[in-house]
């Protein structure tokens, strides 16, 4: 068993799964949190068939089946509801794994448990992080570790320590995410709508009579828009035009990329939207995440002593750098494809869909 001190700072999806993954491993790591108690805020999340399979490697598939919606069918349609596309998830991930969705606070509550609310210091910020992995805290107390693992979002305090480099870039979009009942909605299908300017709304059955629905739009600016947004999205047809009746709550949330890859630190290694947030157009955030985990969990579980640490670390970053690259890639490409000219668009989605959603996965089907 190896003796590493081993910090993982948040507590969110990717923070769980590394806690998990490492005790699975039989190593024992710190998990600070910023937060002063779990998060509950948050829609739903889809997750694709590398997710599962990635949260059936945690030994979790028993739990994901009790909390989320099997997702056999996408749908892509025109703003105006008419269909342009429908397939079964198979064909893109064949055997590599099913499909889902859930509550966001219910996957977050699922690793929770498996970890153990226990196991999380809450209310407890990394503030700096040094050369030699002595990382300070919001209470200005230090404590020297051989790995410090960066799993605290998008705007990441170990990335800033260790990676100042790596900033994130707008991508000149916004959305808005809420649950609404799905009773008008086939429960077992990931609906897309396509409008000009980037206008997208998903919407996705989740389980217990609710539906994930999520409404997004280009804008310069990544603040949130005066007025009503939902404005916006008035010549939508169903089933936009029925769900967004129930927004009035919904999250904002910009889009965000940062890209964590090239950099490299001995004591620090990146994970989750820490190391690669990107636009959530192919739904690969937690995907991700978990996928790291797992990874730098299994590199972590070769290094017996401190010295080991950087070569593990290293081996992390050049496992992951070509999957999360193409994640990115394709995340470009289906965001250009949603702003082809509409008579374009609709040529190619009711033509291509399924090949172009095939083409995104393709690298995704293997074991990371
Ligand atoms: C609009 C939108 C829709 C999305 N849809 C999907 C989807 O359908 N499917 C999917 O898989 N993904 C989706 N994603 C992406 C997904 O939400 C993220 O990839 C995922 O939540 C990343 O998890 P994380 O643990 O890396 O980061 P986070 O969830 O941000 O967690 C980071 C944690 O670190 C804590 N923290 C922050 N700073 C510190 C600090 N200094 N010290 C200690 N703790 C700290 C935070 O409080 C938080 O708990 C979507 C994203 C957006 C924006």
């Amino acid at each position: 068993m190896t003796a590493l001190r081993v910090l993982i700072a948040g507590a969110g999806i990717a923070g769980l799964a590394a806690k998990r993954a490492l005790s699975l491993r039989g190593i024992d790591a710190d998990l600070v949190e910023r937060d002063p108690a779990p998060r509950i805020t948050g829609a739903g999340l889809y997750l694709p068939g590398n997710a599962v399979r990635a949260l059936r490697d945690l030994g979790l598939s028993g739990r994901l089946a009790e909390r989320s919606q099997p997702v056999l069918r996408q749908q892509l349609k025109d703003e105006r509801g008419r269909l342009l596309a429908e397939f079964p998830v198979s064909t893109i991930w064949g055997e590599a794994g099913h499909c889902v969705a859930m509550r966001r606070t219910d996957l977050h509550s699922l690793l929770l448990d498996a970890v153990g609310e226990s196991q999380v210091r809450f209310a407890t910020g990394v503030r700096e992080v040094t050369q030699d992995g002595t990382v300070t805290f919001g209470d200005g107390t230090s404590t020297r570790y051989d790995v410090v693992i960066g799993a605290d979002g998008l705007h990441s305090a170990v990335r800033n320590q260790a990676f100042p480099e790596a900033q994130p870039r707008f991508l000149g979009q916004v959305c808005w995410r809420f649950l609404a009942p799905s009773a008008s909605l086939a429960a077992d299908t990931w609906t897309v709508m396509l409008g000009d300017k980037g206008r997208t709304f998903l919407s996705v059955p989740v389980g217990r009579g609710l539906a994930y629905c999520s409404a997004a739009m280009d804008s310069a600016d990544p603040r949130r828009p005066a007025g009503d947004w939902r404005a916006m999205f008035a010549g939508f047809g169903s089933p936009a035009s029925d769900l967004l009746a129930y927004a009035d709550d919904a999250h904002f949330a910009p889009f965000f990329e940062v890209d964590a890859f090239e950099g490299a630190h001995p004591h620090v290694a990146l994970i989750g939207d820490a190391g690669h947030a990107c636009s959530p157009s192919m739904s690969q955030g937690s995907a991700m995440a978990v996928e790291d985990a797992i990874v730098l969990a299994d590199k972590l579980a070769g290094a017996r002593h401190r010295a080991d640490v950087p070569a593990s670390l290293a081996a992390y970053r050049l496992r992951r750098a070509d999957r999360l690259r193409f994640v990115l890639d394709q995340n470009h490409r289906r965001d250009r494809a949603r702003h082809l000219p509409a008579v374009v668009r609709r040529v190619v989605f009711r033509h291509f869909a399924k090949e172009i959603f095939r083409a995104n996965h393709k690298d995704l089907l293997t074991r990371p």
